[in-house]
């Protein structure tokens, strides 16, 4: 009999497949246990519908096989089966809408990643078989036919002699090039591992026979091997059972095994809608974060599955950006197997269930904050980046979202403090929410500034990450209370400011002559009680925030406007008034003090071999 060609759209998808350099070719097996799948639940439905249907539902399954010797698996199952028509239908061309999406996408790359993403169904197989049979025998017909392909040249199909119904692909595997392994599609462990991976919540039972071995009875007699038949799917997911079912260890055994993880998750999340969007998902919040959670090379997302269909690894769309480090799976009934990522994207559906569980996340996080301050601290301590540059993405859309969940060092507790608590504790006349730049809670708690807010009995927020500050200033303000930061030039305490007398006013102006441009001001302190000097900024980019920006590409030239403040009440002053007339010595005074405040400040020094002359010149 003469080979039958593919319809052309068919042939391009199969040479793909043949020639496929796709990386996750163990997918195929995913996708024929899914067709398996659906042709038991065509029968199932036909019992339940035709009560001339009489099947024992306990009988359904599927099975595979794996032959290592002559390198042939087979995947059978006892579902509805195929006509002769049906095989000629369905397998000699394409017309699905996966397909034709496929189709669409001339470019090589978005091909791939279609496979990867969705599959493209019984054609995978191609990408590990020499040569394909599927024997099927269609469920109340007498006869049964066998397809026959070894690829881009054609199929062929007979007759053949199958007793039951039901479909039955067996498939040769590939030669192993050096590249390439293809037999270890036969190792009953790898199918076990792929089964478990991506097709454990399918209905029926997929089973399988596996070498087993016994320890020996007596001493000195050798282990027993023999075969048995097992179940390798667990076949309920677990997200579909009750709560009430489900211990802490049924979720913490199943997190570490699906997730990779040593540790318990320090939360579940199992939630569940049905309605508009119906659907259950399971989400867990890592101890930890992953190895990999803060380099580029992190993927965030959940596990998407459409009736207990793995159909996508990381749907990204699922999780925003504040909560990169929730991992969980989500299975809708809703979504459809087929459409493409692009087409995800826009799904409505999708959009939906992202929006819910977005909340819900929010939900717990704040559930676990007030009930459980410790474990809240310990996630925080862990997760506040993602979640501070939460609040400054995209020009703040979600600062009131996670305002909340943010918390800082403060300098009254001396522990990680809310917003919210802070703003509780405020002084009455107090105006704003004071916080302090630095490096490390040590440093910040040795600034100049910081001295006197303290006895004044101010509570501060200390800033140790180089994105607080930004954070906060996207915030503007909590509470309608404003941030402010110590080291502002005006900080409006409630001492007012200390006016620069008049008779002084001059000295400062020829310290600013002598800084020569590098500051906007000198003026009289309010903010310093023992330390002589310090600087601080006026305008809005403060001297922190200058040490970030100036750090990236494109931002050399940003510069906080500087102000530098003198205790007049130190004995230092006196100093100063007293040599007002030495032009020289003025100027170094100044200089020598400029870059003392600036170093209290973390700054570094512009020019340190001027700034030792002008200090040894000053002691000598
Ligand atoms: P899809 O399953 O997405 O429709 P496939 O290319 O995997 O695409 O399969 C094409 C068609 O072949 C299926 O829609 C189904 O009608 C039929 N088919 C595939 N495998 C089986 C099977 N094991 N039993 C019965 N029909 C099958």
């Amino acid at each position: 009999m003469a080979k039958k060609q593919f319809k052309s759209e068919s042939k391009r998808l199969l040479d793909l497949m043949i020639n496929s350099i796709y990386t996750h070719k163990e997918i195929f097996l995913r996708e024929l246990i899914s067709n398996a799948n659906d042709a038991i639940d065509k029968l199932y439905y036909l019992s339940l519908t035709d009560e001339s249907v009489d099947i024992d539902k306990d009988d359904l399954c599927i099975r595979i096989d794996a032959d290592k010797n002559s390198g042939i698996l087979r995947i059978t199952d006892n579902g509805i089966g195929m006509t002769k028509e049906d095989l000629e239908k369905n397998l000699g061309t394409i017309a699905r809408s996966g397909s034709y999406e496929f189709k669409k996408n001339s470019e090589a790359n978005e091909e791939i990643d279609i496979i990867g993403q969705f599959g493209v169904g019984f054609y995978s197989a191609f990408m590990v078989a020499d040569h394909i049979v599927v024997n099927s025998k269609a469920f109340g017909s007498d006869e049964a036919y066998s397809w026959a392909s070894s690829g881009a040249d054609g199929y062929e199909i007979m007759d053949c002699d199958k007793q039951t119904h039901g479909t039955e692909i067996i498939i040769k595997l590939k030669e192993n090039t050096e590249d390439e392994k293809y037999d270890e599609f036969v190792d009953q462990f790898r199918i076990y591992g792929l089964v478990k991976k991506y097709s454990d919540y399918i209905k029926y039972p997929i089973k399988m026979m596996m070498a087993k071995t016994k320890p020996a009875e007596k001493e000195g007699e050798k282990p027993v091997e023999y075969m048995e038949e097992e179940i390798l799917n667990s076949m309920v997911p677990i997200w579909r059972k009750n709560k009430s079912e489900l211990s802490d260890e049924d979720y913490n055994n199943f997190y570490k095994e699906k997730f990779f993880d040593f540790t318990d998750p320090v939360k579940v999340i199992h939630t569940s809608a049905d309605g508009a969007v119906s659907y259950n998902a399971l989400m867990f919040i890592p101890e930890r974060p992953s190895y990999d959670y803060y380099t580029k090379e992190y993927k965030k997302g959940l596990q998407l599955y459409t009736n207990g269909v793995l159909i996508m690894d990381k749907c990204e769309d699922l999780l925003p950006d504040c909560f990169g480090f929730v991992k969980g799976l989500v299975d809708s009934a809703d979504l459809s197997l087929n459409i493409s990522r692009e087409m995800l994207q826009h799904d409505r559906q999708l959009k939906a269930i992202a929006s819910h569980l977005k909340k819900k996340i929010k939900t717990e996080l704040e559930s676990m904050l007030k009930k459980d301050r410790e474990a809240y601290e310990s996630f925080y301590e862990n997760f506040k980046r993602p979640l501070k540059f939460g609040l400054y993405d995209n020009y703040g859309a979600d600062k009131d979202f996670l305002c909340d969940l943010v918390m800082f060092y403060s300098s009254t507790v001396e522990k990680l403090a809310t917003l919210n608590e802070y703003v509780e504790r405020m002084k009455e006349d107090q105006q704003y929410i004071y916080y302090a730049c630095g490096e490390s809670i040590e440093k910040i708690s040795k600034m100049p500034q910081i001295e006197l807010m303290r006895e004044k009995g101010y509570e501060i927020l200390f800033f140790t990450e180089d994105v607080d500050e930004f954070a906060v200033k996207v915030l503007a303000k909590y509470n309608d209370k404003e941030f402010k930061s110590i080291s502002d030039s005006d900080l409006n305490l409630d001492n007012a400011e200390v006016e620069s007398k008049d008779e002084d006013k001059a000295l400062f102006e020829l310290m600013k002559e002598a800084l020569d441009g590098k500051v906007v001001e000198v003026k009289a302190s309010s903010k310093l009680k023992s330390y002589p000097v310090c600087v601080s900024s006026a305008g809005e980019i403060t001297i922190e925030m200058e040490k970030v920006l100036s750090t990236m590409p494109g931002n050399e030239g940003v510069k906080a406007q500087r102000v530098l403040e003198i205790n007049t009440e130190h004995s230092i002053f006196a100093k100063l008034k007293s040599i007002k007339e030495d032009k020289d010595a003025l100027a170094k005074y100044t200089k020598v003090l400029y870059t003392c405040a600036l170093m209290t400040d973390g700054v570094s020094v512009d020019d340190p071999t001027e700034f030792t002359e002008d200090l040894c010149s000053l002691i000598d």
